[in-house]
């Protein structure tokens, strides 16, 4: 039993100014957590329960899937990271301290790396695969913008696996194996995620999923299909092709005088025509080479849809001066007329007739253009942002568009590790090949957070029972009679009996306060000891989420209690 009297808890009226959203406003009132500076957070008593009990089911889970537990150090040498190259593309986002000796290391932000160096030390032979291992850590992240509390921390929890196999097809079991034991974890700690397509952004590879838990905060857009349960992150969704209803040839281009008019809309409005007639022209630099990219006027080029088609090459706007050389003067620009530029061009621009390009002169658009006619069109492919409204690539129905956090991410790295750390095995013929590889991270803090945005009302958290800091509240309200608080002494150990873990208010403070904080608070039992009841028949019994309790003899109420919890776990 934990009693509060002997607890550090206080709870707040007021949420301080910086919580902005009704998780981070909740789990400060309720004492779980304090901020110690920007992005940084110390857990309290209660909400390092709640956090010890996500990890085990985390713990759980990963075993049940084959995976062991590992620990690694958190300070790591800049030579692991030099090697492959993410010294230098983690940017500023990375923290990085000297030793004395001025020696490199790195805040670990994620742990490629170093689980690779494990693996090219450990695993020598085919017949040591597949093995997935993994940790439950702290990492590191100079956040642009730390906020909205454990949601995006600059320190914070991450449950991190890494899988290593001989093969694909290998790979790709240990994928599903991680995929399913994600499910399973965000089903017990009582959180919808939906797991989405997803660009593998900074740490590479093949193919990914995030798992993102919808909420009106969330800070990824995920197009959603209702019809058929298709999910994409915005970055990477794809739609049906919906050619633009072109008209069809119409004549030659014609050079037409535009003054002052730039952007696709200005262009459409001047010309008097619809907008998606007009094409959106961007000249960037793919891993330094430069490239002109076509989207629909009303579209926008989606970078990462572009680095991905050129194998995750990073992806630059080019700066004016080159754009001029290799084209024309910005906000002019065009695919007709270029010398050696490649050209590509989204899908939906395939067929394209009797279109508006720039002229690739300060002033003058050309109307009338077919692109395949009088442009050299390097390829068609999938460019352009996608966004509500437009067809779902599996079904055909409309898409919508939902707000979303991302709670955990699996990926399928392939060689992209192995390959540059010299990761190799030894196959049965014996020859050297390159382990491929999986990660896989669940925000073990944000999760944790992302309960309590979804699990909560007016009065306070509402935790789910698998999670919540402890699955009963018992408020003694007559702390000086000692005959309610030698019944309420009983229940308790007769409930810790059972496995069931208590709470007990045993402030001196008015049953109005305790009610309160109880709500607050969010434990899924509320039992109330007071004199008044227990003269009346018993303790009075209800769920967090219910109005009413029920009153039940103190012989009766340790086995109700525990009916009422296996019905909420
Ligand atoms: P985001 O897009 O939200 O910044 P990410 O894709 O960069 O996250 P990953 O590298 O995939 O994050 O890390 C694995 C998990 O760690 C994420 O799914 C997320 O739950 C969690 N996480 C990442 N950054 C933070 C952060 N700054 N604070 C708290 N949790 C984080
Ligand atoms: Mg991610």
């Amino acid at each position: 039993m934990i009693r509060w009297s002997q607890t550090l808890l206080n709870t707040l009226r007021e949420a301080p100014q910086d919580a902005e959203i009704v998780s981070h406003k909740l789990l400060i009132r309720a004492g779980m957590m304090r901020k110690l500076g920007g992005g940084l957070y110390t857990y309290l008593p209660l909400g390092m329960r709640a956090l010890r009990k996500i990890e085990a089911i985390v713990r759980e889970e990963m075993e049940r899937a084959g995976a062991q537990e590992t620990l690694f150090p958190i300070l790591q040498p800049a030579e692991l990271w030099r090697q492959t190259g993410r010294w230098d593309s983690m940017g500023p986002g990375m923290f990085r301290v000297r030793d004395r000796k001025e020696a490199w290391y790195v805040l670990a932000p994620t742990a490629e790396e170093a689980f690779t160096a494990l693996a090219k030390s450990e695993i020598a032979s085919y017949r040591q695969l597949p093995r997935t291992i993994y940790q439950m850590q702290d990492k590191f992240r100079d956040e642009i913008r730390p906020r909205f509390g454990l949601i995006r921390g600059k320190e914070f929890i991450m449950k991190d696996a890494y899988s290593f196999d001989a093969d694909d097809a290998g790979a790709d079991r240990s994928y599903r194996a991680m995929y399913e034991a994600y499910e399973r974890i965000f089903a017990r700690v009582g959180l919808a995620a939906k797991p989405v397509e997803a660009d593998t952004g900074d740490i590479g590879g093949n193919f990914s999923h995030e798992f993102m838990v919808y909420a009106a905060s969330g800070e990824d857009g995920i197009l959603d299909c209702p019809a058929c349960g298709y999910a994409a992150n915005q970055e990477r969704a794809e739609r049906a092709p919906a050619p633009v209803p072109y008209r069809a040839e119409a004549g030659e281009p014609e050079r037409v005088a535009t003054p002052g008019q730039h952007t696709c809309e200005e262009v459409a409005r001047f010309l008097g025509r619809p907008i998606d007639q007009i094409v959106k022209s961007l000249v960037l630099l793919v891993g330094g080479k430069p490239v002109m990219a076509l989207v629909p006027g009303d579209r926008e080029l989606s970078e990462t849809k572009l680095r991905r088609l050129f194998g995750g090459a990073k992806v630059e706007e080019a700066d004016a001066e080159t754009v001029a050389r290799l084209a024309g003067p910005v906000g002019s620009i065009g695919p007709v007329g270029l010398g050696d530029l490649p050209v590509y061009a989204d899908r939906a621009l395939e067929g394209a007739a009797d279109v508006v390009v720039g002229a690739n002169a300060e002033g003058f658009h050309l109307a009338h253009v077919s692109l395949a006619r009088d442009a050299r069109v390097t390829a068609y492919e999938d460019l352009a942002t996608v966004r509500a409204g437009d067809l779902c690539p599996k079904c055909g129905k409309p898409l919508e568009i939902r707000r979303g956090t991302e709670v955990g991410q699996c990926f399928k790295l392939g060689t992209k590790y192995s390959a540059a750390m010299g990761a190799t095995y030894l196959d049965e013929q014996g020859a050297a090949k390159p382990i491929v590889m999986g990660c896989y991270g669940i925000g073990v803090s944000r999760t944790l957070q992302a309960i309590v945005e979804q699990s909560n009302d007016k009065d306070g958290i509402v935790w789910p029972a698998a999670v919540a800091p402890c699955q009963v509240a018992l408020l003694i309200l007559d702390p000086d009679v000692p005959e309610v608080v030698a019944q309420a002494e009983a229940l308790g150990a007769a409930l810790e009996a059972r496995g069931i873990d208590v709470f007990v208010d045993d402030r001196p403070e008015r049953p109005g306060v305790k009610f309160k904080d109880a709500d607050l608070i969010g434990l899924p039992i509320r039992v109330v000891a007071g004199a008044k009841g227990l003269a009346k028949g018993g303790f009075e019994i209800r769920r967090r989420t219910e109005r009413d309790s029920a009153v039940v003899p103190p012989a009766e109420a340790a086995q109700a209690i525990a009916s009422l919890l296996e019905q909420s776990l």
